[in-house]
Order: structure tokens, then C-alpha cells, then sequence
């Protein structure tokens, strides 16, 4: 199949933080990646900042290392990576002082796109808004990207819109959200609103209930300090897991465009009931095997804070009145999966007698590990001896038929930092939707605080806290299984 990758505008990217994890390991392997696509043309220019003191030479030299460890096995020419680092570049820059400012200023060109991408802590993303702006490197064509955690409750989140408003306008704000991003997260939007057949049973009257799964298989390990402040609420559900039920719940939006898209998706957030503390299961796991518990990592060794949850949400619409969204994440669980399951209701008369009520259509959109959607259908198993039922997955990311260029699936940052140099704003989170997502989720976390609500312990290796299940249970209904 013909080759569709479009190369965007040459453009500088200041990447801050350019020596950090998040640089290294997805960053710029995903730029490498669309280098080699052919999509980064001749004049782009990338620019790592960070405190450090380095020259362009050593800066290279560590990006190199980070493609060739974090490249998941992608195969290249040393000749490509040597033409890819020619573009690449250092400035050692002090995000909460003087220094280095005036020589980034010197590496910018006049008339290409510029992006910043804060890559750093969050506590320096108003530093870095401040400075860009006082040392006159940000245009009015300039764009900044922001990583997560975007606040941490409404009022932080909200002072920080109102500090980089300051600066920047809302269009040349991209905060990332890098669930967005993803393939099978487009191919939902592809199959939902390309398609005449399942708009039409995308509501509470087919579709009975849709559960959300974000599992991972690693503890909080080196990162116990932060998490701890923090908890499965704020780092998953307030976040990405939010984001994806705005995707299957929204109404359609008249265009694929930024503000259409958003809009639709605000309305969601704001359409969400407050949860019964009932309808919430906090967990947090235990010792297992060799592997130490939650709180031998938090700082605090009597901490309460959540790394597991599951919750039931309420959409209070004429579309999604009285149908269910099942939401859960957590660490040290069984498999590392992150899935979106639309559950079917059954149809309403068996033909064929006890065996149909068992049998349910499920779209399920996977989106790690292995991104792809199928739909479970209904048939007759094959062969004599009667009308039995069976459920066979079909499979709707036809990878076969879009062959090598389907395989090659582009990771989220990559994508999403492409959109960004194109100026598409619309996998991005608007600063509104970030409060709305804040104002629904603070009542709740706030509640657990009041009542000294204390997290259930699980073992690690499972589903999570026997109460997830019985969330489950008491509706009649049970999870998707964990599986890899
Ligand atoms: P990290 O490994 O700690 O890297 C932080 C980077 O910031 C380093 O390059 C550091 O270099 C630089 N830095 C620190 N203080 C600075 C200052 N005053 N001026 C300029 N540069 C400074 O952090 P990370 O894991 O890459 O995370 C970066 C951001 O991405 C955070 O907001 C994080 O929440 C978010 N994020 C990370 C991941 C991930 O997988 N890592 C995933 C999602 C979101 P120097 O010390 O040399 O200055």
C-alpha cells in the first residue's frame, strides 16, 4: 500500500526536561520514528533544555542510547539515526531563573513553527510559561505543550489555566493527554460516526451497560513519593479514564474539528451525577511473593491513598439515562490491559430457548497492549447436532487488509506531538473540560477525606478488592476478564 504520510511544516521544538524519562523513553523515540516515516522535513530543528550542563555532541549521544533502549525493537540504518540527530540539539536552560534563556532565544529561527513541550515537573509549567514569554522567545504563532498532572484538584488546576492564560491563548495551549492519541482510541470515533449501523443502537435502550478498564501490572515502585500525593483517582480516572468515557458517550459533533469535539465532550463531564460512596471501591495492595506492599513505597507507611478503583458513574441524559459506566484502574493487578467494552443488552426474545440469553454483542476497543476492536456476534456454531450458540469475536481493526502500514501502529506521543506541530488541537484537553473533570472528582475525593476512608487491601496478581467484584454483583452484572 501506498505510503500516506504527509510531512508537516518545518518547526523548532524546545523540548524542557529533554534529559528526563518521559523524554527519553517516548519523546524522542516517537520524533525518531516519524523522522524515518519521512513525515519531519529537512529544517525541523529539536532542542533539548534541562538543567544539566552538556554539549549538543553529549545530548546527542544520549538520545541515541534512549532510541536504541526504548526503540521496542524498531530496526534502522545508522545513517538514519545519524541524519536524525544532525537535527537535534542542547541548551542547558534553568526553568526557574536567568540562565540559558538567552541562548535558546539565539537557536530559534524566525518564520518556522514553534512548540515548547514542558516535559518537566508541574510545579514549573507557570516558570516556564513566564519565561518563555519575558525572554521574548514565544510568538504569537507559538504553542506550548503540557504534560499531566494537570493540577491536582480545581483550584490549582484552575490557577494554572489562569497563569498560562496569561501568556498563551487558549489555541496555542495543547495539554496532552496521551489515551487521545491513540489509534483504536480514533478508530472508535471512525467506526462510530463513519458508520450508519451503531449510532443507532449507542444509547440506553441497546446498550446495557459499558465498562472501562485501565489494569496495570506494575507497583508505584520509584515513583511512591509522588503517587502518594496523588492516588489512582487523580493520576487514572480524573484523567484518561474521564477522557475515554467522553469519547463513547458524547453526542456526535457536527465536524471533526477541535472546538466541536470538546464541546461535546464538556457537555459529558458536566452531564455526570455525583457517585454514591457506595457505587466506589477503593483498594490498595498488599505484599506479595518478593514484591513489597503500597506502603512499603509511600512515603508515609500508614497511607490511605488509592491505587486501586472501581466505580460505577451515571450519565444524566436522554441518551445514557439509566445505563451504567464501569470504571476501573489499578495497580499490581493481574495483566496489564486497557480496554473499553460496550456491552449489549439481549435481544428482546430467545427464537432458540435457554441457550440465547447468555449470548451478548460487545464491542470491545483495546487499547493496550495490542490496539485493535472487535465486535462479539452471535452465530450458530458450525456442524450438526442442533441450534447451538456461539459468540465469535469480528475482528474491525482489518490490519490484514490494511497490511504493513496498519502494523506499523504510530505510538500516541508521536502522533499527538505531529497534530500539535499541524496546530490540531482536537485530541488535546481545552483548559474547561480539565475543571469540569476536577469539579466531579474533588466532592469525592474530599468525602473520602471527611469519613477517614481507608482503601481495601488485595493481593497483587488479581482482579483487585473483592468489593470491585460485589460493585459488580449486586447489578447483576460482572467484569470483563484481566487478560493480556
Ligand atoms: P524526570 O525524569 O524527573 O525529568 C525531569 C526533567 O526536568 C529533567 O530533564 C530535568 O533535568 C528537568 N528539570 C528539572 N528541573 C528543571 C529546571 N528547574 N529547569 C529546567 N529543567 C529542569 O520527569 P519525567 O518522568 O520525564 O516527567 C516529566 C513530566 O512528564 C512530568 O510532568 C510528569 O508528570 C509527566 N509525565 C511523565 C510520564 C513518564 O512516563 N515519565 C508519563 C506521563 C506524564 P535537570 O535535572 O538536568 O534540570
Amino acid at each position: 500500500m501506498v505510503s500516506r504520510v504527509i510531512p508537516v511544516d518545518p518547526f523548532d521544538l524546545v523540548i524542557f526536561g529533554g534529559t528526563g524519562d518521559l523524554a527519553r523513553r517516548k519523546i524522542l523515540p516517537g520524533l525518531f520514528r516519524r523522522f524515518c516515516a519521512g513525515q519531519m522535513p529537512e529544517e525541523a530543528r529539536i532542542i533539548g533544555a534541562a538543567r544539566s550542563d552538556m554539549d549538543d555532541a553529549a545530548y546527542r549521544k544520549l538520545i541515541a542510547d534512549a532510541i536504541k533502549e526504548f526503540g521496542n525493537g524498531f530496526t534502522f540504518e545508522a545513517a538514519t539515526l545519524n541524519a536524525f540527530l544532525e537535527r537535534i540539539g542542547y541548551v542547558a536552560v534553568d526553568a526557574t531563573g536567568t540562565d540559558g534563556w538567552a541562548e535558546l532565544a539565539g537557536r530559534m529561527r524566525d518564520g518556522t513553527v514553534r512548540a515548547f513541550y514542558f516535559s518537566v515537573g508541574p510545579s514549573l509549567f507557570g516558570d516556564l510559561a513566564e519565561r518563555l514569554h519575558t525572554h521574548g522567545l514565544a510568538t504569537d504563532q507559538s504553542r506550548i505543550v503540557v504534560e499531566k498532572p494537570f493540577g491536582r484538584d480545581l483550584q490549582s488546576a484552575r490557577a494554572l489555566n489562569a497563569t498560562l492564560a496569561e501568556h498563551f491563548r487558549e489555541d496555542q495551549i495543547y495539554r496532552i493527554d496521551h489515551y487521545l492519541g491513540k489509534e483504536t482510541v480514533q478508530n472508535l470515533m471512525a467506526v462510530r460516526f463513519g458508520n450508519v449501523l451503531f449510532e443507532p443502537l449507542w444509547n440506553a435502550q441497546y446498550v446495557d451497560h459499558i465498562q472501562i478498564t485501565v489494569a496495570e501490572t506494575v507497583g508505584v515502585g520509584g515513583r511512591g513519593g509522588y503517587y502518594d500525593k496523588s492516588g489512582a483517582m487523580r493520576d487514572m480516572v480524573q484523567n484518561h479514564l474521564m477522557q475515554l468515557l467522553c469519547l463513547i458517550a458524547m453526542e456526535p459533533p457536527s465536524k471533526f474539528e477541535p472546538d466541536e469535539v470538546r464541546d461535546e465532550k464538556l457537555k459529558v463531564i458536566r452531564a455526570l451525577e455525583p457517585i454514591e460512596p457506595h457505587h466506589i471501591v477503593r483498594g490498595q495492595y498488599s505484599a506479595g511473593g518478593d514484591q513489597p506492599s503500597y506502603r512499603d513505597h509511600a512515603e508515609n507507611p500508614r497511607s490511605n491513598t488509592e491505587s486501586f478503583i472501581a466505580l460505577r458513574a451515571h450519565i444524566s441524559n436522554w441518551r445514557w439515562a439509566g445505563t451504567p459506566f464501569y470504571l476501573r484502574t489499578g495497580k499490581r493487578l493481574k495483566a496489564r490491559t486497557s480496554e473499553i467494552a460496550v456491552v449489549f443488552k439481549d435481544a428482546p426474545h430467545s427464537i432458540f430457548g435457554v441457550d440465547a440469553g447468555r449470548h451478548r454483542n460487545v464491542l470491545a476497543i483495546r487499547l493496550q497492549p495490542n490496539e485493535g476492536m472487535t465486535l462479539d456476534v452471535t452465530i450458530k456454531e458450525p456442524g450438526p447436532g442442533g441450534m447451538r450458540l456461539i459468540d465469535v469475536p469480528l475482528d474491525m481493526t482489518f490490519a490484514d487488509a490494511l497490511g504493513d502500514e496498519a502494523e506499523e501502529v504510530t505510538d500516541a506521543y508521536e502522533r499527538l506531538i505531529m497534530d500539535v506541530i499541524r496546530g490540531n488541537q482536537t485530541l488535546f484537553m481545552r483548559g474547561d473540560e480539565v475543571e469540569a473533570a476536577w469539579a466531579w472528582t474533588d466532592p469525592l475525593i474530599e468525602g473520602w477525606k471527611q469519613r477517614g476512608d481507608v482503601p481495601k487491601p488485595y493481593d497483587p496478581g488479581t482482579a483487585g478488592p473483592d468489593d470491585s467484584m460485589m460493585l459488580m454483583h449486586r447489578d447483576g452484572r460482572r467484569w470483563r476478564e484481566l487478560k493480556t
